[in-house]
């Protein structure tokens, strides 16, 4: 395995710790219709509560984007 080791401060923790990225299922309201998007989080190696990542914000967002416009196509 070549991939780097992912590490960043756990506010769980109170430390630097390893994070795995994980998809998980939200449930939004859009517009009186309830959607399911997918969307990447930070699970703590040590303790398994989720992580806030610097950028994972931002591509959680531009994930949820991409799904909503292809449930609008379908539609
Ligand atoms: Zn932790």
């Amino acid at each position: 395995m070549a991939e780097k080791e992912k590490i960043d401060f756990c506010t769980t923790c109170r430390k630097e710790a390893g994070y795995t990225l994980q998809k998980r299922d939200i449930k939004k309201m859009v517009k009186d219709i309830e959607y399911t998007f997918s969307i990447t989080v930070a699970i703590c190696d040590e303790c398994g509560e989720e992580m806030g990542i610097p950028g994972l914000i931002d591509k959680n967002i531009q994930e949820v984007d991409e799904q909503y416009r292809d449930y609008k196509v379908s539609f």
